[in-house]
């Protein structure tokens, strides 16, 4: 079985660790010559409307996924007219664009904060007047790690937070007061079989996650699948599926999807039944499902901007480190520490070596 990702940086790498011990085979395809994949299977370097190049990786395996939702959807269009590709181009240009994906929510009758598209400074002033209280203000495509994103508190604002964002069409978005930010990974096979993980409370510093923790037997759990479901359902969904929530008293307010695994699931590797990546596998694969109960209570760290003493870190009781390869640079992922099981000791300790 040869798998083809589209994209080759840490996600890439972490279904293909997954998926090696299981016989199958990987080729990457991006355009970044440099990129921490590509010495766990073949690697293609080219630009995602090079059709010789899509039609040389096509020609290659079995099935195409991606581990990034910005893979333009005309890509995976192409691609499909040769490949299998999951999860289909439909799923992937709703999650691309946050109104779309906002307007999704609302038809299934998902609470989400109230929003507004933007065509222009002068709509966003006067839906600023109109709404009289704090907006979050986002680009509506390629947005992530809190890139494309500002807070707008007053009308007088928005020409500044318009030209800063610098896009042709932006979302306002009413900010909501929560009390945790958890997501909810959930996996659909191709017979429309569903697993879900347990829910995962998230930490996040200027937009960029830095701690998740296991949420076992969360109050909310059941909530988050009901939505999940609804989602997977509609989009006729094939493979991980990520869903991000504001929790608001006892109600989940959807914040976004993601259609690929996810940076607040690392923690599976060591700490699930079977692994998100895996699970991603076996669902584009046709495999059946394995199973998503946690097997501890784990808590995830970023390695964001530079690595830590990584024997330090390894030092410590079932601690796993997790280097993607990658050169240090600001606000960067450069890799994950799991713990589980972890005693409040060891969680100050890591806190203190990731510090430093
Ligand atoms: P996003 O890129 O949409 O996931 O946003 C990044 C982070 O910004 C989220 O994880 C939240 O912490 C914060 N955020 C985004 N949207 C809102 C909102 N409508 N209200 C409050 N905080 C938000």
């Amino acid at each position: 079985m040869k798998v083809g990702i589209l994209g080759a940086g840490q996600l890439a790498r972490m279904l293909a660790l997954a998926g090696i011990p299981r016989g199958i085979e990987f080729v990457f395809y991006d355009p970044n010559p440099t990129s921490c994949a590509a010495q766990l299977g073949e690697f293609i370097c080219g630009e995602y409307d090079d059709h010789q190049k899509l039609d040389q990786f096509a020609s290659k395996v079995d099935v195409v996924s991606i581990e990034s939702e910005n893979i333009p959807v005309e890509t995976l269009n192409y691609l499909q007219k040769h490949v299998s590709v999951h999860p289909s181009p439909e799923a992937v240009s709703t999650s691309q664009d946050r109104l779309i994906e906002k307007k999704l929510f609302t038809q299934l009758k998902i609470p989400a904060p109230a929003f507004f598209a933007i065509d222009s400074a002068e709509q966003l002033e006067q839906v600023a007047q109109q709404h009289g209280d704090t907006l979050v203000i986002k680009t509506r495509r390629f947005g992530y790690d809190g890139k494309g994103q500002a807070m707008l508190k007053k009308p007088e604002q928005a020409n500044e937070i318009w030209h800063e964002l610098g896009a042709d069409s932006l979302i306002a978005e009413q900010f909501m007061k929560f009390s945790r930010e958890v997501s909810l990974i959930a996996v659909r096979g191709q017979q429309g079989d569903i697993q879900y993980y347990p829910l995962i409370q998230n930490l996040h510093q200027n937009g960029i996650l830095v701690k998740s923790q296991t949420s076992l037997n969360d109050p909310l759990q059941s909530l988050a699948e009901d939505h999940a479901k609804k989602i997977l359902s509609e989009l006729s969904y094939v493979g991980v599926l990520v869903f991000e929530f504001f929790v608001c008293g006892e109600i989940l307010v959807a914040n976004e999807i993601a259609p690929r695994v996810h940076n607040s699931g690392h923690w599976t590797i060591e700490g699930a039944a079977t692994s998100q990546f895996e699970n991603h596998l076996r669902a584009i694969l046709n495999i059946p499902l394995g199973a998503t109960n946690a097997l501890f209570d784990c808590t995830m760290y970023n390695l964001v901007g530079n690595m830590p003493d990584s024997k330090a870190v390894m030092a410590l009781e079932n601690a796993s480190l997790h280097d993607y390869g990658k050169s240090p640079r600001e606000n960067r992922k450069l890799g994950h520490v799991t713990l589980c099981n972890a005693t409040p000791e060891n969680l100050s300790a890591v806190e203190a070596i990731i510090k430093q």
